[in-house]
């Protein structure tokens, strides 16, 4: 029998949970795209999405989803053949100095493995091994959502302060912004990348990149630059149709007007402290569920390095696929697959998944989450440990009060 039928929750880590009232939002007649509603709209948009990055600067907005958004900020910081250095925390870390390099940037990398964040000191010897200070741009992920590894951004801009270095740092927000505190500006942050459809609760589409003064100037001259991803004429076009570069995406960005209404209104602090407490309930469960199953681990042993929007657990292969099929076919949610740990033709690639909890997610969402894998958990006869549930239940009503 299925108890499937009802709302699924898709609880991969994007694109997310859309809220209705961003759905109902889109559900319009096309707008007038040369005057009117629209305009203002957008003009309310700007300073909003400053403040959800956390900075006073300047943010370009691209119908892009996130591979998109990668290559917008390569095309305004780098000219072909300047150097970058990304910081490896996990697959979205390769896929960003995967997409530098095919773009004729020089790419240096330093890989800190599946399960620990970068070292802000091991970036500060790199960048003073660099001399000539050929290093234009480092580049990280604030959370990769592959490993679930949360970096330190204030601690490796330290780092490149240290050394003395005039490296610009780039950071990838696409699954961490409004979910995980992060503070451009106060964490010396030059640009900042983001897309709609994971903390922002708004269908894939959007991608963004908020860029300071400083990254400005200094990458005036950048070369690989299309008029299509110059964030110049994004940000401070004078005509509508120039931040968009040609027609607007309009549903989307009515879709967007709501989620920063829905992410204000709750106020960025609470939903900080939303996603925290959520992530923790998560956290506790799998720590439960390992004391009767030592194949069954977090990915990331220190909770202080762990975002708080995904976890990536282990399970043993096969019985993380067989969880993930079982739950969606007799319970209805869905749970993410394990990306970048094993090859899909690995059998350990089995031995992986993910639970998301960013966006619009509330406690009986991932509460609910948890009380299915454990029925999974049971019905799959995989060995576990007991009181998972009780205990997340217990840092919701801890949170909550
Ligand atoms: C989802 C994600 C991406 C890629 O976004 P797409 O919209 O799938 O292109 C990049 N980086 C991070 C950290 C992500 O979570």
């Amino acid at each position: 029998m299925s108890l499937s039928h009802g709302r699924p929750y898709l609880a991969i880590p994007g694109p997310s949970a859309m809220p209705d009232r961003v759905l109902n939002a889109m559900h319009r007649a096309a707008p007038n795209i040369y005057e009117g509603e629209l305009h203002a709209l957008v003009a309310s948009l700007w300073p909003d999405l400053r403040k959800v990055a956390g900075t006073k600067d300047h943010v370009a907005l691209y119908i892009a989803n996130g591979h998109g958004a990668w290559e917008a900020a390569n095309a305004n910081l780098f000219s072909r053949g300047d150097r970058a250095l990304v910081l490896v925390t996990g697959r979205f870390g390769e896929g960003w100095a995967a997409s530098a390099r095919a773009m004729g940037v020089d790419v240096e990398v330093i890989d800190f493995g599946k399960s620990a964040p970068a070292d802000p000191a091991r970036l500060e010897q790199a960048l003073r091994a660099d001399g000539g200070h050929r290093i234009k741009a480092v580049l990280v992920t604030h959370v990769d959502t592959a490993t679930s590894i949360r970096n330190d951004v204030a601690a490796l801009r330290a780092a490149i302060d240290a050394a003395g270095h005039p490296a610009l740092l780039a950071v990838d927000c696409i699954a961490s912004l409004a979910c995980d505190e992060y503070r451009m500006d106060e964490w010396g942050a030059d640009v900042t990348v983001s897309a709609s459809q994971k903390g922002l609760m708004t269908p894939p589409g959007l991608g963004f990149v908020w860029f300071s003064d400083r990254a400005r100037d200094r990458c005036r001259g950048s070369d690989l630059r299309t008029p299509y991803w110059d964030w110049t004429t994004r940000s401070f076009g004078t005509e509508f149709w120039q931040h968009f570069c040609g027609t607007a995406p309009t549903h989307h960005l009515y879709g967007l007007r709501a989620a920063l209404d829905m992410i204000l209104e709750e106020g960025l602090p609470a939903v900080w402290a939303r996603h925290d407490a959520l992530a923790r309930a998560v956290w506790t469960a799998f720590d439960h569920w390992g004391q009767g199953n030592p194949e069954i681990a977090l990915n990331v042993t220190d909770p202080a390095h762990r975002g708080r929007s995904v976890t990536a657990a282990r399970l043993g292969a096969p019985h993380a696929t067989r969880l993930r099929d079982w739950t969606e076919r007799h319970a209805g949610v869905t749970l993410g697959i394990g990306l970048g740990m094993a090859a899909p033709s690995d059998p350990a690639y089995h031995g992986f998944l993910r639970v998301a909890h960013m966006g619009h997610v509330n406690a009986h969402m991932t509460l609910g989450a948890l009380a299915v894998i454990e029925a999974g958990l049971s019905a799959l006869a995989i060995p576990h440990g007991a009181g998972a549930l009780a205990a997340a239940a217990s840092v919701v009503g801890a949170a909550a009060a």
